[in-house]
């Protein structure tokens, strides 16, 4: 078998995309019955870990704008893979893996988006190793919304402190909460909402304080009705990864 056998044709890639397109239109018509939130935007990642940079490159012509990647090379591969881009096919390229101490570098510099920062120390070399000529790069606090030992994440005790740092660097502009909540934890998406309503009422001068991160294939709708702002989706458009 090639490599490539598991990935979609590109007929069904597209379809699979409008699919969670429309599924995320109606998921907000349905939350914005009840508390008339207007008009839809969230913003859909497409999660591409594991994917060819050629499915990518489809979506990007269909209008996809945003892509999540896990694995650093790999990501690099891609982005320069994919630099030159026609006019209104560009890529913001967010960064959703862990991140190793000595791998900032590389994502400060080929990244838009970074969505699991969770400590200080990281957020300091981000902001240190960001190229000059590059705009600020957007970042998230990844929160350990289920406050477990063994999670990644920012716990929400610490919250404040991290925010107060990254406030103060001028390379960064801190955008908002990103959470992978554990499955069993119900009421994560609706506790998460309501520190990130929290942050944006006692912070009023951290004024890029506008996204919240959470949804996956399998929770999509979940999360909307609780007000994400950006669902992260791999599977439901890429298909299963192997
Ligand atoms: C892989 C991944 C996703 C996408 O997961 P699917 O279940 O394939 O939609 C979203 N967020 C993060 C952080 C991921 O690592």
């Amino acid at each position: 078998m090639k490599e490539e056998d598991h990935n979609v044709n590109s007929q069904t890639l597209i379809n699979n995309w409008q699919q969670v397109k429309e599924q995320i239109t109606q998921a907000y018509e349905q939350a914005s019955e009840r508390d008339s939130r207007s008009p839809n935007n969230t913003i859909l990642l497409a999660v591409s870990k594991t994917k060819p940079a050629d499915m990518i490159a489809i979506l990007a012509k269909q209008g996809q704008h945003h892509f999540g990647e896990n694995y650093l090379q790999e990501a690099i591969e891609k982005i320069t893979a994919l630099k030159a881009r026609p006019a209104g096919e560009s890529i913001v390229w967010h960064y959703i893996g862990s991140i190793q101490r000595n791998k900032t570098r590389d994502i400060a510099e080929h990244f838009d988006w970074v969505q699991t920062v969770e400590r200080d120390i990281i957020a300091k070399r981000l902001n240190d190793q960001r190229p000059a000529d590059l705009p600020p790069l957007n970042v998230l606090i990844q929160l350990n919304i289920d406050n477990e030992d063994s999670k990644s994440g920012c716990l929400p005790a610490q919250l404040p402190e991290l925010i107060k740092a990254i406030k103060g660097y001028e390379r960064l502009q801190l955008r908002g909460l990103m959470i992978i909540p554990a499955k069993a934890n119900t009421d994560a998406f609706a506790r998460t909402k309501q520190l990130f309503e929290e942050v944006k009422a006692d912070y009023p001068e951290l004024d890029s304080w506008d996204t919240l991160s959470m949804g996956m294939s399998s929770d999509m709708a979940e999360a909307i009705e609780n007000g994400t702002t950006m669902v992260r989706v791999g599977t439901a458009i890429f298909g299963q990864r192997a």
